[in-house]
């Protein structure tokens, strides 16, 4: 039988830390650090050694790896083989810091606050900084509540996530052996309401092309030579609307779902995505607006230009361009993306029009909603919260979480302690400060879970 008044103990416990000066304090730390992953590499290697020693306080052994130029550090604490072994991820690298743009003269590398709306500001606080911090304060509870976890840990953490992520999956090929683990937990990305617990299954993967047409050197009036000479702008245009329906529903073959799964509609029932912020007439007819953004695939175009849009001249462009981006769940055929978007061109006359795929690729991958280790995790997140969380197939945006199932082989469950509105890619980003509290007992809840079920309910065997 599962012990309750120790369980209830950790939690409790995970919750106060949380509310602690001393973790406001801790997450300040983290932020200070300048971990732009765009920029030097020096303060990636500063943030990961600071690190190591918080894991390291809590009885965990740690090694730094490097891999195409970035520094990993792996934290270690093994108890007993015959437990359920996870794997944590998280990393320390962030946008850049905008500085400057942040409203009220934020400091992006100073935790700050506005105590009008309980929110605390800081470059990585979302992403993905804190929610590291969470899910180590709650391991940290569940030390203190019970005196071990009940389950060994590895946790990975990189530092060049936003520039896609070069050398995770050479590391992971590499500590394979290692990482004989059971499943991934981590956390990054948003919960689907600031509220609402939420558990996502994996993540759509991106694509993205550079559409080019280059008709001749140099504009053309267009007065004398208008009507009667192509303009790539036009065709450009008319190429990009061919792409999906005239209410948004992609059209190119080869880049469609055949269908939603039933266990994936199932989870998704009554769900109100994207902080409500949908267009209900927009996208795939007949999928709601949750299965739209997490059960199927969308292409947007992200840019387009032609001519000058501040200057315009009386000219016909020589040239048009855009960048339109795929972004699609598992179970289509991702090694022909370019090749069915050059074949829907062709097939509606555009031929003259140059595609080149611009990396950095992420793949889709995503575990299955019915695995007993999804199902477990959402069973424990409802038992601290009171209600059934939210469960997604797959995050609408991306994450390298098809190294953790391809490379490593593993069921991959994230819970997500951020929100849609926290801003993580721009000026003032935030969490309000009382999802802290909230997340990190909802993960000492799940870790002592973890250090009470057997490897075989876990996976189902
Ligand atoms: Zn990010």
């Amino acid at each position: 039988m599962l012990d309750t008044t120790s369980r209830d103990t950790a939690v409790t416990l995970a919750r106060a830390i949380a509310e602690d000066d001393a973790f406001r304090a801790a997450l300040a730390d983290l932020i200070a650090f300048p971990t732009d992953a765009s920029r030097e590499v020096a303060p990636l290697h500063a943030y990961l050694a600071h690190v190591a020693q918080g894991f390291a306080a809590m009885g965990f052994e740690t090694q730094g790896y490097t891999s195409e130029g970035r520094p990993f550090l792996l934290a270690s604490r093994i108890e007993d083989d015959a437990r359920p072994t996870v794997l944590g991820y998280a990393h320390g690298d962030t946008v850049p810091g905008m500085e400057g743009q942040w409203a009220d003269g934020r400091d992006p590398w100073a935790l700050s606050e506005d105590t009008g709306t309980g929110r605390w500001y800081g470059r990585g606080i979302a992403d993905n900084k804190g929610q590291m911090l969470v899910n180590m304060t709650a391991m940290q509870a569940v030390l203190t509540a019970r005196g071990s976890l009940g389950f060994n840990a590895h946790v990975l953490i990189e530092m060049g996530e936003e520039i896609g992520s070069p050398g995770l999956r050479k590391v992971c090929d590499r500590l394979k052996e290692r990482l004989k683990v059971d499943l991934l937990i981590a956390s990054d990305g948003p919960r689907i309401d600031a509220e609402t617990p939420t558990i996502f299954l994996g993540a759509r993967g991106g694509a993205t092309f550079r559409l080019t047409l280059h008709r001749r050197e140099g504009g053309r009036h267009s007065g004398n030579f208008g009507g009667a000479l192509k303009n790539p702008a036009l065709e450009l245009a008319h190429a990009l609307a061919s792409m999906t329906s005239a209410k948004g529903a992609l059209q190119v073959a080869g880049w469609v779902p055949d269908g939603v799964p039933d266990a994936a509609r199932t989870a998704l029932a009554g769900l109100t995505p994207a902080g409500g912020e949908v267009d209900a007439d927009w996208g795939a007819e007949g999928l709601t607006p949750a299965e739209r953004i997490h059960a199927w695939n969308s292409a947007e175009i992200l840019a387009f230009s032609a001519g000058n849009i501040a200057h315009p001249v009386n000219a016909i462009p020589d040239r048009a361009e855009a960048v339109v981006q795929l972004r699609y769940v598992p179970g289509i055929d991702d090694t022909q993306l370019t090749e069915a978007l050059r074949a829907h061109l062709d097939q509606h006359g555009f031929a003259d029009i140059a595609i080149e795929e611009q990396g950095p690729r992420f793949r889709a991958s995503a575990t299955r909603v019915d695995h007993p280790a999804a199902q477990f995790a959402a069973q424990s997140l409802a038992r601290t919260a009171g209600d059934d969380p939210v469960l997604l197939p797959s995050l609408g945006g991306s994450l390298p979480n098809d190294i953790f199932t391809e490379v490593l082989g593993v069921p991959t469950i994230w819970v997500p302690h951020s929100y849609p509105g926290c801003s993580q890619h721009a000026p003032n980003e935030h969490l309000p400060r009382a999802l802290f509290a909230d997340a990190t007992g909802l993960m000492a809840g799940l870790y002592w879970d973890l250090g009470s079920v057997s490897k075989d309910a876990l996976l189902g065997v």
